[in-house]
C-alpha cells in the first residue's frame, strides 16, 4: 500500500488532454491529437515504458495481424516485407512484442516528447476522478462512483489522482478539456491474469512467459486455454520440435478464426483481402438462417475452424495463417470437456469430468481472456473519453479516429453518432452484432467527403487505400467491388433479421 509522502506535497499537472495509459490505444490516440491540433497532453501510465501490456507480453509474441496497421498513424512499423520463413510465409511481416514495444518508446522519446506539448508519468498509478488517493485501485473510479462514495468532493471530471509508485509523488491532474480513458478494455496478458481454478502446490503450473525459459524437458506439456495465446503455446512447441503427442491441449470452448492471408492491405493481396469482404456479405446475404450462415462463412473462406467437426461456440477474432492451421492439427491429444476447475498433482478437473495428470507434466496457463472487459459505454462524455472499438478487429485504429472526430466536431452528440461502439465479441453469434455495428459505422463515414478523405490518407486505414487504387481497366478488382457493393444491403438486412431472432431467444 502507498502512503502520501508528507514531504512531496501534492504536484499539480495541467494540460488540454490527460491520456490515462500509454498502451497501444492511448499512443495511437494521443498521436493523431498531436498532429491535428496545439493540444497540450499529459499521458500517464504504471509501467515503466509504453506500450503497454506489450512489456509484459511473453517472450515469443508478435501480432497477430501484419504490422501494416498496427501502432501511431504517424509512423510505420512494418517493415514493407513479407515472411520468408516460418509458418507466416508468405503474407505481409508481424512485428515481435520486443519490436512493438521499441517501436512506442521511440514514438515516444523521438516524436512526442520533442514537440514540448507532451508530459510523460510513467510508473505512475491513476487512482481515481476527485476521490483522493486509493493507491491499491486498479479500476478507474468514474465521477459517479466517486460522487456518491464521496459526496463532498466536487463531481467536475476534469480534475484526478495519480501518483509516482516508486517516489510515492502525489499528483492531482487537470485537464483543460478531457481525460480520456484508454484503459477501460482491460487488456490481460498470461503475466498479469490470476487463474480462476485451484492448483495443487506440487503441480507445475506456469503462466505462457515461463515456457521459453524451461531448462529440463517435462513428460508433456498441457496447454490450459483454446483462444489465440493458446494457439501460440501450441505453435511455440511444435516449432521447437516438440512432439505432438506430448502435448494436451485443453479448448473449453473451440473458435471460429479468421484467415490472415484475407487481412493482407496491399495489393498483391487485392483479391484475397477484398474478396474475403464480399464473400462475407454473400454469405450473409445469401443464409437461411444463423447456423446456415456460419455454413457460407467457412465455405466461402471467410471463417476457419480448427475441427471440422466441433461447431464452434467462441468468436474473438483470433487471426491466423493457414500454415499456422496445419500445425495446430497435428495435436491429437485435444481435451474438451469444459473449464479446468483444479490443477492437482495427479489429475485435472473439468466441468465435465476428470484427466490425468502427473507431477512432470508442465501445465501452461493460457486461460487469461485479452479484453475482460465487454460491457460498452458512450465514447464521448462531457468531460471523459472512453476509447473503444469503431471498427471490427482494430483497437489502434480506431483510437486514432476517435481523437480525430474529438479535433474536427463540437457536440458529444456528433462525436458520438460517428463513433459508435462496435461491441468486442465473445460468443459465436455476437459475430452478427459487431458486423452489423461495424457496417453501419462504415456507411455513415462514406457519406462524410471530409472522412472519406481522412481515411484514404489515414495509415492505419490500409482498405480505404486500396480500393481507391483500383485502375479503371482492372475488370478482376471491378468484379470483386461490384459483388462487395451488390450485397451490402441485403447482408445488412440479414444481420438485423439475425440480430432480431437472436433478441427473442
Ligand atoms: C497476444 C496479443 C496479440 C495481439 N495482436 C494484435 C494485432 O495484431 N493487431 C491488433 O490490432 N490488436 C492486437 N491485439 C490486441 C491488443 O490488445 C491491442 O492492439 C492493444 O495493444 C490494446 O492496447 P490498450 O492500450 O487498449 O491496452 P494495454 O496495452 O493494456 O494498455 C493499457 C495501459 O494502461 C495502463 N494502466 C491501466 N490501469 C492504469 C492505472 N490505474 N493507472 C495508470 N496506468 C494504467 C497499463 O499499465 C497499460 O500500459 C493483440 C493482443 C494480444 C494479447
Amino acid at each position: 500500500m502507498l502512503r502520501k509522502n508528507p514531504s512531496n506535497p501534492t504536484v499539480n499537472v495541467t494540460a488540454d488532454y490527460i491520456v490515462i495509459g500509454a498502451g497501444a490505444v492511448g499512443m495511437a490516440f494521443a498521436d493523431t491529437i498531436l498532429t491535428e491540433t496545439d493540444s497540450t497532453v499529459a499521458i500517464i501510465d504504471k509501467h515503466h515504458k509504453p506500450g503497454g501490456h506489450w512489456n509484459v507480453a511473453y517472450p515469443f509474441v508478435t501480432l497477430h495481424q501484419p504490422s501494416n496497421f498496427y501502432g501511431v498513424s504517424s509512423r510505420e512499423l512494418s517493415e514493407g516485407i513479407q515472411d520468408q520463413v516460418g509458418l507466416n510465409k508468405g503474407l505481409g511481416d508481424l512485428a515481435s512484442g520486443a519490436e512493438v514495444s521499441a517501436y512506442f518508446d521511440k514514438v515516444m522519446r523521438h516524436q512526442f516528447l520533442p514537440t514540448g506539448r507532451v508530459e510523460y508519468f510513467p510508473m505512475c498509478r491513476f487512482s481515481g476522478f476527485n476521490t483522493g488517493l486509493d493507491a491499491d485501485a486498479d479500476q478507474i473510479k468514474s465521477t459517479s462512483k466517486s460522487t456518491a462514495k464521496s459526496p463532498n468532493k466536487s463531481p467536475t471530471k476534469s480534475t484526478g489522482q495519480f501518483t509516482n509508485i516508486l517516489s510515492g509523488q502525489h499528483y492531482e491532474a487537470h485537464a483543460h478539456k478531457k481525460f480520456v480513458d484508454c484503459t477501460y478494455l482491460k487488456t490481460t496478458v498470461p503475466s498479469t491474469h490470476t487463474p480462476n481454478f485451484d492448483i495443487a502446490s506440487g503441480a507445475q503450473f506456469i503462466p505462457l512467459n515461463t515456457l521459453a525459459m524451461l531448462e529440463q524437458t517435462p513428460e508433456g506439456y498441457v496447454i490450459i486455454g483454446g483462444g489465440k495465446t493458446g494457439i501460440d503455446a501450441c505453435l511455440f512447441l511444435l516449432e521447437n520440435g516438440v512432439n505432438p503427442d506430448a502435448i494436451q491441449w485443453i479448448i473449453s470452448r473451440d473458435a471460429w478464426l479468421l484467415n490472415r492471408k484475407n487481412t493482407q492491405p496491399s495489393e498483391a493481396f487485392f483479391e484475397s483481402t477484398m474478396g474475403a469482404q464480399a464473400a462475407q456479405f454473400e454469405s450473409l446475404a445469401h443464409a437461411s438462417s444463423i447456423d446456415d450462415a456460419f455454413s457460407r462463412l467457412e465455405s466461402s473462406g471467410y471463417f476457419l475452424r480448427l475441427d471440422k467437426n466441433i461447431r464452434p461456440e467462441m468468436f474473438h477474432g483470433a487471426t491466423i495463417s493457414e500454415l499456422e492451421l496445419a500445425q495446430l492439427r497435428r495435436i491429437k491429444n485435444t481435451i474438451r470437456m469444459g473449464r479446468v476447475t483444479a490443477v492437482g498433482t495427479h489429475e485435472i478437473i473439468l466441468e465435465k469430468g476428470t484427466i490425468p495428470t502427473s507431477p512432470n507434466h508442465i501445465h501452461v496457463d493460457c486461460s487469461a481472456s485479452a479484453i475482460s472487459n465487454l460491457e460498452m459505454k458512450p465514447i464521448f462524455e462531457d468531460h471523459l473519453i472512453t476509447p473503444q472499438t469503431v471498427r471490427s478487429y482494430q483497437p489502434v485504429f480506431s483510437a486514432a479516429f476517435i481523437a480525430h472526430i474529438e479535433a474536427t466536431l463540437e457536440t458529444t452528440a456528433e462525436k458520438n453518432a460517428l463513433c459508435r461502439v462496435v461491441p468486442l465479441p465473445n460468443k459465436d453469434t455476437d459475430y452478427f452484432i459487431f458486423t452489423a455495428a461495424f457496417m453501419m459505422n462504415q456507411y455513415n463515414w462514406s457519406q462524410n467527403p471530409e472522412l472519406k478523405n481522412w481515411l484514404l490518407n489515414n495509415r492505419l486505414d490500409g482498405f480505404s487505400k486500396l480500393v481507391a487504387g483500383i485502375q479503371e481497366d482492372d475488370t478482376e478488382k471491378r468484379a470483386i467491388m461490384k459483388r462487395l457493393r451488390n450485397h451490402a444491403m441485403p447482408a445488412m438486412a440479414k444481420l438485423n433479421q439475425f440480430i432480431a431472432e437472436l433478441e427473442t431467444q
